[in-house]
């Protein structure tokens, strides 16, 4: 059945896919976005479809509308732009959770937060579940993204335990695909940009810490499903993909497959940088029937294709 559907930082990376994805289904879709990190560019080819309609808003401002259901993704999430202004980004997840929520409680609508696996901070615990509390520096530079996003977690629980407003929590680990913005400043984006120019690949610390890089088709589809289950079920759940890979395993395949002269040099590596990060999706497994399909070397490729044709290298 067709359902109004809001979609917040609509105009970002995976918002902007969401939006695209959620009309190909046949939905009406509003996408609210600031324009901070996101663009025009995102969006543009879906302004002519007259089910869809982008608002320039900023989410920490209260907003009203009748729709079935909200998927919350306003928030900046690369490093450089979280730490550009971290008290904004502190208010984008705190106070635009806030606006969300007292919306969905208002209109009854279902609510999907964003969430992130930056809530288990470094973690100590490996894989990552679900049940796991997390090792977060509360007063590190990332904190104003880490502890935002969990703050928003802990509203949208009081919301559903006091007002028993129908959310659903998913904590999406890195993800990455045609459409990351050229200086996000983010580890894949970073590195096939500087493969394809043919300038230093820029591993920061000595690329020991591991990342789980999931494809952002994998990605929405985990997020769509979750937004569908059962009211019972509200999360959060982990959706990312258990492959797990060195930053410089990393940077070796993007140079492998861009054939570039690149040469890897070392850089300091950023405060509180996690070492390790691995979903365990057991849990996206048994209650969305869900788990990734698309794999690195293939993820990797069509987005280095992507790169290609847009940026013209
Ligand atoms: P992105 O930066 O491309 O998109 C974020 C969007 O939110 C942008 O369009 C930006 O303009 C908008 N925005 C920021 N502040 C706003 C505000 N105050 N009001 C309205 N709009 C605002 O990032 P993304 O990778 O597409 O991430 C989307 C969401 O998913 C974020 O909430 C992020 O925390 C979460 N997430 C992403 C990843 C990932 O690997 N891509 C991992 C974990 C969580
Ligand atoms: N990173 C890197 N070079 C870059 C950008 C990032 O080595 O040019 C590293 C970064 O230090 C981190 C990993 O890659 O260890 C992932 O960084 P990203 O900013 O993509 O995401 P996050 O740290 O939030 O997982």
């Amino acid at each position: 059945m067709k359902k109004k559907i809001l979609v917040t930082g609509g105009a970002g990376f995976l918002g902007s896919h969401l939006c695209e994805r959620l009309l190909k289904e046949g939905n009406e879709v509003i996408c609210l976005d600031n324009y901070f990190t996101g663009q025009k560019q995102n969006i543009v080819h879906l302004l002519d479809n007259p089910y869809f309609e982008m608002i320039r808003h900023d989410v920490t401002m209260p907003f009203m509308i009748e729709v079935d259901q909200i998927y919350n993704l306003a928030c900046p999430a690369s490093p450089i732009h979280y730490q550009y202004n971290p008290i904004k980004t502190i208010k984008t997840s705190v106070m635009g959770a806030i606006n969300m929520l007292g919306l969905a409680k208002r209109i009854r609508a279902r609510i999907l937060q964003a969430s992130t696996s930056e809530v288990y901070g470094d973690p100590i615990e490996h894989p990552q579940t679900e049940t796991y509390w997390g090792n977060v520096n509360p007063i590190g530079l990332r904190a104003c993204y880490d502890e935002g996003k969990r703050c928003a977690e802990a509203l949208f629980m009081n919301y559903h335990r006091q007002n028993d407003v129908d959310i659903k929590i998913i904590r999406i680990f890195n993800t990455y695909g045609p459409r990351m913005h050229p200086n996000d400043g983010r580890v894949v984006s970073n590195f096939i940009m500087q493969a394809l120019q043919g300038e230093d690949i820029t591993v920061y610390g000595d690329g020991s810490q591991t990342r789980s890089f999931c494809y952002v088709d994998d990605l929405l589809e985990g997020m769509i499903r979750m937004m569908n289950t059962p009211q019972e079920f509200i999360g959060p759940v982990n959706v990312g993909n258990p492959n797990e890979f060195t930053i410089l395993e990393l940077a070796q395949e993007v140079i492998a497959l861009t054939n570039s002269k690149s040469k890897i040099i070392y850089q300091p590596l950023p405060s509180d940088d996690p070492l390790q990060r691995k979903p365990d999706i057991s849990l996206a497994q048994k209650e969305l029937g869900w788990e990734p399909k698309v794999q690195l070397k293939e993820g990797l490729e069509r987005t280095i294709a992507y790169f290609n044709l847009r940026f013209k290298i």
